[in-house]
């Protein structure tokens, strides 16, 4: 019998794929697939009752081809040196699909999150900081961290607090890290990035009425039947942003204790008031309790959006799920031979590293926030409103036609950062939408993930020529 292969050379095998199609030199493919530095440290920690504790973390920095590195940091019991190396490495080709210009990083801290107060959680994540602080592997320049599993907000402002204090002199401080609380340095629109990325995303995908055809699809998403499984940050967002802004029809959600259906459609805002008010997604009134949970993946819709954990589907269940489209907004919902499963059955998988590239997005733009010291809008809000009037009142004079009050401020006004934030993500996502589709139109019978990887690793490319790095 054959080991299974380790995370970090499943990452590599897809790659492999991918550069097969490439006519890159070799020597720059093996350059882009190493981890170009990673660190293992260990660190006391004095728990709240006295007892000293050693905690083992990782830092990897996969490609330094552009600078920052970015990416997450888990405290997860199970993180281990591969599963950063391989998360590391999967965060450079996101960050690549949608021209985020960050190489890829990943951190973990090897603890159960909730078998530690809130004083040691803030005891390790400062230490943690300080650590990576003397190693050189933090920094606005060097490597911006950014929340993962069982991390959030919260974690973040310790890490930018830690950090300014180590760094007096760095006036660019604030931009050590994203995610942070909006008054602590963050930006508006954070939180809900990812889900409304895979709106965006999905909306793209669906207007496209020769991708739709033989999917058996009318194009545009309103109407679709969509089913989400995790209704946590990313799968209520998703799920909210399609039902509100898309006019998708909720058909199904599955969440950890079960899953409800109704083919007449789930108001998604209503099922999380219930949720919140019972403590459980069941007895929805109108809706229909399934048996278990995991009969939620296999009801008929059109868009299957798997938003909860990784390997949620695999060739035990692939051939009982009855939908068109696979928008994969967690990390690794699908196995390797599950995707392959679907791509010969002519199901669309619209893949992780594009379709949940949200995040880093946004983080990006909080970076560029941070490095600026001023938020987006706070210039030109006033003068475009103004402009905008005054181009109104000449319409007036010249038509004679006179708007109301309430129509003169909706024409006439300026972008909040909000507003600034969602327009650079939809066009982040349309952009590399159509950059990934037209590589899968020019190599016949690839899938979206495959083209996604060509896209990342031609963009990696481009950087090292440019640098004069290779001919
Ligand atoms: P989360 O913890 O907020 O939500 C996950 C939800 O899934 C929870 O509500 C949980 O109860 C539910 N869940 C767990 N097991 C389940 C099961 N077996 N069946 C149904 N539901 C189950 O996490 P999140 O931030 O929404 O992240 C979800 C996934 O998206 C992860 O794979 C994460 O790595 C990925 N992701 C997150 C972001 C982000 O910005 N948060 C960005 C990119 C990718």
């Amino acid at each position: 019998m054959t080991a299974p292969i380790s995370f970090f050379e499943q990452v590599n095998s897809n790659f492999d794929r991918a550069a097969a199609l490439t006519d890159h030199p070799a020597g720059i493919l093996e350059q882009i697939k190493a981890i170009n530095s990673l660190i293992h440290f260990t660190f006391p920690l004095k728990r709240d009752d006295g007892r000293m504790e050693v905690i083992h973390a990782w830092r990897a920095e996969h490609s330094h081809h552009m600078l920052p590195c970015k990416g997450g940091i888990r405290y997860a019991a199970m993180v281990d040196e591969d599963e950063v190396m391989a998360l590391a490495a999967l965060m450079t080709y996101k960050c690549a699909i949608v021209d985020v210009p960050f190489g890829g990083a990943k951190g973990g801290v090897k603890i159960s999150a909730h078998e530690y107060s809130e004083r040691e959680l803030e005891r390790i994540t400062r230490r943690f900081t300080f650590e990576l602080f003397k190693k050189n592997f933090i920094g606005p320049g060097l490597d911006v961290p950014s929340p993962d599993f069982a991390t959030g907000p919260r974690e973040m402002a310790w890490i930018a607090d830690t950090y300014a204090t180590l760094a007096p002199h760095d006036i660019n401080a604030l931009g050590c890290v994203t995610a942070k609380p909006v008054q602590h340095g963050g930006i508006q629109g954070r939180t809900e990035a990812t889900g409304r990325g895979i709106f965006y995303a999905l909306r793209e995908v669906c207007s496209l009425g020769r991708d739709m055809r033989p999917l058996d699809l009318s194009p545009g998403l309103e109407g679709k039947r969509v089913v989400v499984q995790g209704l946590g940050n990313v799968g209520y967002h998703a799920a909210k942003f399609l039902e509100e802004e898309g006019g998708a029809v909720i058909v199904g959600l599955v969440e950890y204790e079960g899953a409800i259906a109704s083919t007449r459609g789930l108001h998604v805002e209503d099922v999380m008031a219930h949720r919140r008010a019972t403590g459980s997604l069941l007895d929805f009134p109108g809706a229909t309790n399934l048996e278990h949970r995991d009969l939620g993946l296999e009801l008929e819709c059109d868009i299957l959006v798997p938003a909860a954990l990784e390997h949620a589907i695999t060739l035990d269940n692939a051939a009982r799920i009855k939908t068109k489209i696979i928008a994969e907004a967690a990390n690794g919902p699908l196995s390797a031979d599950a995707s392959q499963y679907f791509h010969e059955h002519g199901v669309m998988v619209v893949p992780d590293a594009f379709i949940n590239a949200g995040g880093v997005t946004v983080s990006y733009f909080e970076w560029l926030k941070n490095l600026q010291h001023v938020r987006f809008g706070r210039m030109e809000k006033r003068f475009e409103e103004k402009a905008s009037r005054q181009m109104l009142s000449a319409i007036e004079q010249a038509t004679g036609t006179s708007f109301s009050e309430d129509q003169l401020g909706s024409f006439a006004r300026g972008a909040d950062e909000i507003d600034l934030v969602n327009s650079g993500l939809e066009e982040t996502m349309i952009k590399a939408y159509h950059q990934i589709r037209e590589i899968k139109q020019r190599h016949k019978d690839i899938d979206l993930r495959t083209a996604a990887m060509v896209s990342a690793i031609d963009k990696i490319v481009t950087v090292y020529k440019h640098r004069g790095i290779f001919p």
